[in-house]
């Protein structure tokens, strides 16, 4: 038998639901924020993540599906969304637009090469956004309220969004030249890890997971403390926006995200969730200045985040998310060989007019096709036999409210609209009996 590949998950049909109501809470916030879809490929050239995630970093030197193709080039299965979506801005010229900034988003998987465990997969699945074309803090702070508005429209409210800042280029040299004078004395008393990472990219000594308690690095100089004028400016502002807003946040001296690109703002989101076990950040996301300019654009300020939608469905676990309703209108009982024409005939016009209509296919019997209405949770069963035929007429039954009637076979259609069209106690925007999760 084969196995699917470590690290990857398969999304039944019982619970391809939940993911539908997912990316729709997802696409409805992001119209409210005035972001717009954007679909980039999945493969992109490998140089363009060693460029802009950076060389150093663990996704870039431990963690790419890379594979040379037919043409003997480098391609990279991407492990994130920024990289394509800049390379795509570029390649677009998306910066000459008549709109100056282009707040975009996108939903689809990456993948990377990590240990796999709860939360974290190979192949996983990311909700991003992006904004390009100002520096404006009114951008960071809005990047960060679209991120809270998409888990208050999910309802999950234990969080806590923590945030930081890098500065800029003279904030992040002097504050990388103070964290190296400051660590040379104990280097060697840090993990290995720690120990390259001096090399390569000390600010992720920072948040390294083993030696977080180490004194050395509880005693290590901040980037905060490092910031120029203008760029703690910067800082202040988006926390002046975030409390104009009522978002709430804590700063976290220590965070500094694990990519290179990042400049000024960083934030991520935590939940606080037992469904979620040790990998509880659900949102990551800061500003990248001069990120288009090193893939070769011009000098365009940007910001984002991305969210693990396998860490968010997690989060909705925990407060008995149920994902969109799954119902039929129509169950169809086609009793007899002689009828089965006809029973397609009048199932198909009524799937046409919309009605969501099934029957059986296996010829079972009665007791056999109830369990099925009773599996798809069939509103209508209408039942359609050899006397019905010969009359013209259609028995239907209201699983909601128990009626049953007979009616002109051709009525079938425009009695169940008519019948659904009434008022009830029932949802309004599903039709299931009672459903909790259209209810504002
Ligand atoms: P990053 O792109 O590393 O900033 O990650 C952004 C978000 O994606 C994280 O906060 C997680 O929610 C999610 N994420 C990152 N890596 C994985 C993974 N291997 N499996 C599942 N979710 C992930």
């Amino acid at each position: 038998m084969y196995q699917k590949m470590k690290g990857t998950y398969d999304v039944l049909p019982t619970e391809s639901g939940k993911w539908h109501a997912l990316e729709k809470a997802i696409r409805n916030v992001s119209k409210l924020y005035n972001y717009k879809e954007i679909r980039t490929p999945i493969i992109e050239y490998t140089e363009l993540f060693h460029r802009s995630v950076g060389e150093s970093t663990d996704i870039v030197s431990k963690e790419t599906y890379d594979f040379i193709d037919r043409g003997k080039r480098s391609n990279t299965l991407r492990p994130e969304g920024t990289a394509g979506v800049v390379r795509s801005y570029i390649e677009n010229k998306l910066y000459a637009d008549k709109l100056p900034v282009q707040k975009v988003y996108y939903v689809g998987p990456m993948f990377r090469y990590e240990r796999p465990q709860k939360g974290r997969y190979r192949q996983f699945m990311q909700f991003g956004a992006e904004a390009f074309g100002s520096s404006s803090p009114q951008l960071d702070a809005e990047i960060i309220a679209y991120a809270v508005s998409v888990l208050k429209a999910l309802k999950i409210k234990d969080v806590t969004v923590r945030l930081n800042s890098l500065g800029d280029h003279d904030s992040k040299a002097a504050y990388k030249d103070a964290l190296m004078v400051h660590l040379k004395p104990s280097i060697t008393e840090l993990c290995h890890d720690c120990q390259t990472r001096y090399e390569t990219n000390p600010l992720r000594i920072l948040d390294c997971k083993i030696d977080n308690n180490h004194p050395v690095l509880v005693e290590a100089p901040k980037p905060m403390d490092y910031l120029t004028e203008e760029d703690a400016n910067h800082f202040d502002a988006v926390c002046d926006y975030l409390d104009a807003m009522n978002i709430d946040y804590v700063i976290d001296k220590n965070l500094v995200r694990g990519l290179d690109y990042y400049t000024h703002t960083v934030f991520e989101v935590e939940a606080h969730l037992e469904t979620l076990g040790a990998q509880n950040v659900i949102c990551g996301g800061g500003r990248y200045d001069h990120l288009v300019k090193s893939l070769g654009g011009p000098e365009v300020p940007g910001v984002g985040f991305a969210f693990g939608l396998e860490r968010l469905l997690f989060a909705l676990e925990s407060i008995q998310f149920k994902g969109d309703p799954q119902y039929l209108h129509l169950f169809l009982m086609i009793l007899g060989e002689e009828q089965k024409a006809d029973g397609m005939a009048m199932l198909n016009r009524c799937r046409l007019g919309g009605l969501f209509a099934d029957i059986d296919f296996m010829d079972r019997g009665m007791k056999g096709k109830w369990k099925q209405v009773e599996h798809h949770n069939a509103r209508f069963v209408a039942i359609y036999g050899a006397n019905e035929k010969a009359n013209n007429k259609i028995n239907i039954k209201d699983q909601q409210s128990g009626e049953e009637v007979t009616i002109s076979k051709h009525q079938l259609y425009n009695h169940i609209v008519a019948e659904l069209m009434k008022p009830s106690h029932a949802c309004t925007s599903c039709e299931a009996d009672s459903c909790d999760d259209c209810e504002e």
